[in-house]
């Protein structure tokens, strides 16, 4: 398992990086062809493994990661005391290495795996695949990093807005007054944008990058900010998507055009019970976890699909130089992995 991390790491997968992606999913298609025989499909940058069957058990995987290519030279995979280290170790590549594993282990019946490879930038292609497969399957197993050893029961959903104020520009030195100042108006409607937030929900809307202007002397004819939204539920998310879809500038000559919005749905606590439940009945207490960010697992939970998320890698440092693996826990975690695969199969 750890040759094969190993192998995996070194082929630098940068979401943005067609030919780093490529030769990653080449050493996935050497992982997978050894426990699969033949049966796969590519599909653009993503691959599609599967036992053919009614009805399968959808194992998510993505292989993309957060780093651009010729990290590894600062960065290398390095396994020491137990822990393995370098650029997506923890997000996610330990964790296909566990699915890969895992599958070795359910020896019949039904299963598709799914690995992509633009989760990182918010799975704009491989999410009508995802939802496609999602939809026959009997349940969707996302082998994202553990929150320690607890696997995540609930992730908050996300959405990205861009927000533009177009004013009108003027000489900032000789008729200011003629001028519709968008950088007064945009600040006025950050103050508004962020009374959107609910702590107690737990949404939080969060201004990220905004700007404006042409040059030091004009009154800016434009300004613009991006949002961050994250909500625990889809009630928050309908509540702040209408609002932002209903800013408007109360001065006149000055306009508001909102763009983006919602990307994954919240992954709601309902759509992974069951699944923990039979994790805990066969033994395997690792505790639940509710977390901020969302995952492909959003997507397919939306589905009304049963949906476990975080059965992967166990370490820490996601998107960070302290990514890391904990090594002794790849084979348990993947048996864990197999033994809740094998409990779904053997329903009718
Ligand atoms: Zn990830």
């Amino acid at each position: 398992m750890i040759e094969a991390l190993r192998l995996l790491v070194e082929a630098e997968s940068f979401s943005s990086d067609p030919e780093g992606l490529e030769r990653c999913a080449a050493v996935i298609d050497g992982l997978c062809r050894e426990v699969l025989g033949t049966g796969t499909s590519a599909a653009g940058a993503h691959r599609v493994w599967r036992r053919e069957g009614d009805r399968p058990v959808l194992l998510l995987c993505h292989f993309d990661t957060v780093w651009p290519p010729g990290t590894l030279a600062g960065f290398p995979f390095e396994v020491e005391d137990g822990v393995a280290r370098g650029p997506g170790t923890f997000d996610m590549k330990a964790g296909i290495v566990q699915c890969v594993e895992a599958i070795r282990q359910v020896p019949e019946g039904p299963v598709t795996v799914l690995f992509t490879g633009d989760e990182e930038i918010g799975s704009p292609t491989s999410r009508p695949l995802i939802e496609q497969e999602a939809r026959g399957a009997r349940a969707v197993l996302v082998l994202e990093p553990a929150a320690a050893r607890r696997v995540k029961v609930a992730r908050k959903g996300t959405g990205t807005y861009r927000v533009e104020v177009t004013g009108r520009a003027a000489h900032a030195g000789l008729a200011p007054d003629e001028g519709i100042n968008a950088a007064v108006e945009l600040a006025r409607q950050i103050e508004a944008i962020g009374d959107l937030a609910d702590p107690r929900a737990g949404t939080t809307v969060t201004v990220t990058m905004l700007g404006g202007g042409t040059a030091a002397n004009v009154v800016p004819e434009s300004a613009w900010c991006t949002v961050d939204v994250r909500m625990w539920s889809e009630e928050e998310a309908g509540r702040v998507d209408g609002a932002m879809a209903r800013l408007r500038s109360p001065v006149e000559g000055s306009e508001i055009r909102v763009t983006g919005g919602l990307n994954r749905g919240p992954l709601e606590r309902e759509a992974s019970e069951g699944l923990y439940r039979r994790l805990v009945a066969l033994g395997y207490d690792v505790g639940e976890a509710e977390v901020g960010g969302a995952s492909d697992g959003n997507f397919t939970a939306a589905l009304g699909v049963p949906t476990l998320d975080g059965l992967g890698a166990v370490g820490g440092g996601a998107h960070a130089r302290a990514e890391h693996v904990l090594i002794d826990e790849m084979a348990p975690r993947a048996e864990m992995v197999a033994r809740l695969t094998v409990d779904l199969l053997s329903d009718a």
